[in-house]
């Protein structure tokens, strides 16, 4: 039998349809908006609310082996964040990585169904899956890890492209993924096994294989389009959160060439200054290449002050955070396919580096001039919590509340944050 809706009474925002604001009903047969419904359809007044599109965050870390992991390292901040059982809802805790009945309701709370897990290893996701059926309320999704997979490099190595398709496409389908994701392609790889090698260049050789990132972002990027997988290769560039990094992004863009890819939290990639040196803005940069390239998209991966965790694949930049912090820490390699490291973090509003890191996004947000391309997301919970999200949309419309937002005119050296196109941020 068909489940039939009518909201009625409410203000309804759907930009995708050019409606603003405009009072009027909805209908919904199962699942699905339809021009109309039978009267004895279930009605729903939303009188004085907004009926809008629900809420997709393409990239988060919500499920699976190193999200438990990070829940396991932090118990103190669970501790105090319980969400108690109702009649309605079963109980949780909170912090930054909450248990997944509360990340379903708190998505749904902020208006959001939609959230896409973006960091998997193949053995993971078995885990992934019964983490994401046990998260209530929201569709979800999850990326699988591609980018430092040493069988995959095996078969890129011996020249065996059509052997390589295949063995992507099946991984894809075995482990029921959305698409596949790579993280500092070449990084990770170099990285496993107490090797510790830092792989900088794109066009540096990964141990013996004979491949460079350039290699493995091409094929990737490539296959994924070849596979008309329905979101594009999923990128985290190499270098993260190092000084003069906004070359590397430029020059995985280009390498893209014409192929459809989405660059994932981009704030962390946008970064002059010269290499591992001090930090300055290059957001104008990489918002115009962006703009110019319509097969490109991206995620913002806004830093927002308070706690956050560090929880990455790109094992390399979780011992940067570890001796960057002190903090405690897990770092793992998950057997030819990847590897991770964890460590709790809080951004200040009086540091130098987490206030310019705050304008960039910013500056990325409102130099964007295709919102449809420059996704909103703190990789969560990596630049702050989902639960940040109102703040950030508010910033992002309201000059005023940005303007009186609490970074101070200058880093903790007394110094004055020049950022790329602050005029802008503050005109705009
Ligand atoms: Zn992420």
């Amino acid at each position: 039998m068909s489940v039939m809706l009518r909201i009625v009474n409410g203000r309804v925002y759907d930009p995708l349809n050019d409606i603003e604001g405009e009072v009027r009903d909805i209908c919904v047969k199962d699942g699905r908006i339809v021009e109309d419904v039978p009267p004895e359809a279930k009605r729903i007044d939303a009188k004085g609310m907004v009926v809008m599109p629900g809420g997709v965050d393409i990239h988060c870390h919500i499920a699976g082996s190193k999200v438990n992991l990070a829940r396991k390292l932090q118990p103190e901040e669970r501790r105090h964040d319980v969400h108690p059982r109702t009649l309605f809802t079963r109980s949780g805790t909170g912090g930054s990585v909450p248990s997944t009945f509360t990340t379903g309701y708190r998505y749904a709370m902020l208006g959001y169904t939609t959230a896409m897990e973006a960091a998997v290893p193949p053995l993971g996701a078995r885990h992934t899956l019964e983490e994401l059926h046990d998260t209530p309320v929201i569709d979800k999704g999850f990326f699988v890890l591609m980018g430092n997979n040493a069988l995959l490099y095996r078969l890129l190595q011996e020249g065996r492209k059509e052997e390589f398709r295949q063995a992507v496409a099946w991984w894809i389908n075995a482990s029921r993924a959305y698409t596949t994701k790579l993280v500092n392609p070449g990084g990770a790889e170099a990285w496993k096994g107490g090797r510790n090698a830092y792989i900088t260049d794109l066009n540096e050789e990964i141990d013996s294989f004979g491949l460079t990132p350039n290699h493995v972002v091409q094929a990737l990027v490539e296959t994924a389009e070849m596979l008309n997988l329905p979101h594009p290769a999923h990128i985290h560039c190499n270098n993260l959160g190092v000084a003069g990094n906004y070359k590397t992004t430029m020059e995985t863009m280009q390498a893209i060439g014409g192929h459809r890819a989405h660059i994932t939290h981009i704030q962390f990639h946008s970064y002059g200054g010269p290499f591992g040196g001090k930090h300055a803005s290059k957001a104008p940069e990489i918002s115009e290449y962006i703009n110019n390239h319509p097969n490109l998209s991206a995620d913002v991966g806004q830093v927002m002050f308070g706690k956050a965790t560090g929880m990455t694949a790109d094992a390399q930049l979780g011992w940067m955070l570890y001796q960057v912090t002190g903090n405690k820490w897990v770092n793992a390699d998950v057997e030819h396919e990847s590897g991770c490291g964890i460590v709790p973090f809080v951004y200040e509003d009086k540091k130098y580096v987490h206030a310019l890191q705050w304008g960039i996004g910013l500056e990325l947000f409102l130099l964007s001039k295709d919102p449809w391309r420059m996704v909103l997301s703190t990789d969560h919970p990596n630049g702050g919590s989902f639960l940040s999200y109102p703040r950030l949309i508010r910033l992002l419309m309201d000059r005023e509340f940005r303007m009186e937002y609490p970074v101070a005119g200058s880093g903790d050296d007394g110094e004055l944050l020049l950022l790329g196109s602050i005029d802008f941020v503050c005109a705009a």
